[in-house]
């Protein structure tokens, strides 16, 4: 495969360190020059670390955009109507920014979870990521990923859960969880 060609790459699986992952990518990439975009779904009510962090590198360099409520409602009664809309929304941004070219590096965070959830269908998002501008690389994260992004996938690690002091009844950590 030439340099320069961008990965479609996948970190899934039910421990710790998927979305961790993809922030080390995101810190590599930045020292190397490139663009890196983080959208994220889901997330948008906590303050997270990577906020700043991000935002001491400069936007210009590494920007990462919360694009969720922070929750979303799922089980029992149907799926809140204003949470579809929001995941769509934060599809069509991130997709909108894969192929304007713009970036080298595009993170999906959690949108694993929210095809999982059906509230995207994750047959088109495979299909859309395939045909992206070559030299993108574009990472999704989240627990389940969809077998057609798997497939698609040129890199897929499954994190697994050996320990996780959650068990232990410790809580989430400052500047390990967030
Ligand atoms: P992180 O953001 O820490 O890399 P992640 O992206 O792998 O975690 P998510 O499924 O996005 O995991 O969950 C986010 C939150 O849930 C984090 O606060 C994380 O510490 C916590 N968490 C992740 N895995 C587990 C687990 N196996 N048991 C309990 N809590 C977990
Ligand atoms: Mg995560």
């Amino acid at each position: 495969m030439p340099e320069g060609k961008g990965l479609l790459i996948v970190y899934t699986g039910p421990g710790k360190g998927k979305t961790t992952c993809a922030l080390g990518t995101a810190f590599r990439a930045v020292g190397q020059g490139l663009r890196v975009l983080m959208v994220q779904f889901i997330k948008g009510s906590w303050h997270y670390g990577e906020l700043d962090a991000a935002k001491m590198l400069g936007d210009d360099k590494f920007e990462i955009k919360p694009m969720g409520r922070g929750f979303i409602k799922i089980g029992g009664a149907e799926t809140d109507p204003e949470d579809l809309k929001l995941c769509q929304e934060c599809w069509n941004f991130g997709k909108d920014q894969i192929y304007s070219g713009k970036y080298d590096l595009v993170v999906l965070d959690e949108i694993n979870y929210v095809i999982s959830y059906k509230m995207l269908d994750g047959e088109q998002i495979a299909e859309a990521l395939v045909k992206r501008p070559e030299h993108v690389h574009v990472i999704c994260t989240g627990r389940n990923a969809h077998p057609k992004l798997v497939e698609a996938a040129d890199l897929v690690t499954e994190m697994r859960e050996v320990k996780h002091p959650y068990t232990k009844g410790i809580l989430a950590q400052r500047g390990i969880d967030y």
